[in-house]
């Protein structure tokens, strides 16, 4: 469903280029947990990005159920990013002064029908937060956290969750609750991508990729 062919990103700035991505050829099918690792600066988040329709390669083409990303209109693309994924960072990206239910809420609906507060709950509870659905996420400790921003990913039913270092700022303990979140809803047919730069996170994936200086190895 999710495929590069001979992708490249170069960046070039000040210091000159790099080729965060080089010549990446992957293919993700449905239903698959797949967990890339690499040293910091690899590519993996660049890799991500433009996985998900955010951003640009300079070369190759990237395919999503055999719709080429970056041949459509940047609104064909969005409606495609929005519909296809749901999206977890290593520093939550949460709205402090909002409560938990309502940072559930804002991911969306993408189609303009009114956000179901009742479904955003629901989730929330299956991630073991039912004590905590008024607490503005400012006072949440990282864990739980980091458990709303999987709830707000999740509340689209998107069929592809993307992870980028999403246990980066957790102890153990956390870690492996969100490693057990990520391997339901892959029970439950959902792709997961994870990315990580720890070389033993304990995670059931079908495929592990690992990456070196913008190269699948
Ligand atoms: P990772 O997620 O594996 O740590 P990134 O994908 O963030 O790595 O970055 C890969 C490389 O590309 C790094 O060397 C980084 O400095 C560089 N890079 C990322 N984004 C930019 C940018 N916007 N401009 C210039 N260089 C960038
Ligand atoms: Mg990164």
């Amino acid at each position: 469903m999710i495929q590069f062919e001979n992708v490249q990103k170069r960046f070039v700035s000040k210091d000159g280029p790099v080729n965060a991505l080089d010549g990446v050829d992957l293919t993700i099918e449905k239903g698959q947990f797949a967990v890339i690792r690499g040293p910091s600066g690899c590519g993996k988040s660049t890799l991500l990005m433009t996985m998900a329709g955010t951003l640009g390669p300079t070369g190759g083409t990237v395919k999503i159920d055999g719709n080429d990303l970056y041949a459509m209109t940047g609104r064909k693309r969005n409606k495609i990013r929005a519909k296809y994924f749901g999206f977890v960072f290593q520093m939550f990206h949460l709205v402090p002064y909002l409560n938990v239910v309502e940072n559930v809420v804002l991911a969306g609906p993408a189609d303009g029908r009114k956000a179901d507060k009742a479904r955003a709950r629901q989730l929330l509870e299956a991630l073991g937060l039912s004590g905590r659905m008024g607490h503005r996420t400012g006072q949440l400790s990282s864990g739980e956290k980091q458990r709303v921003a999987l709830a707000r990913a999740l509340f689209n039913e998107p069929p592809i969750l993307i992870a980028d270092e999403p246990t980066g700022n957790l102890d153990t303990e956390n870690a492996a609750a969100v490693h057990e979140h990520l391997s339901k809803y892959h029970q439950q047919g959902g792709t997961v991508i994870l990315v990580t730069h720890d070389s033993h996170t304990d995670v059931q994936a079908d495929r592990e990729l690992c990456m070196e200086k913008g190269k699948l190895i």
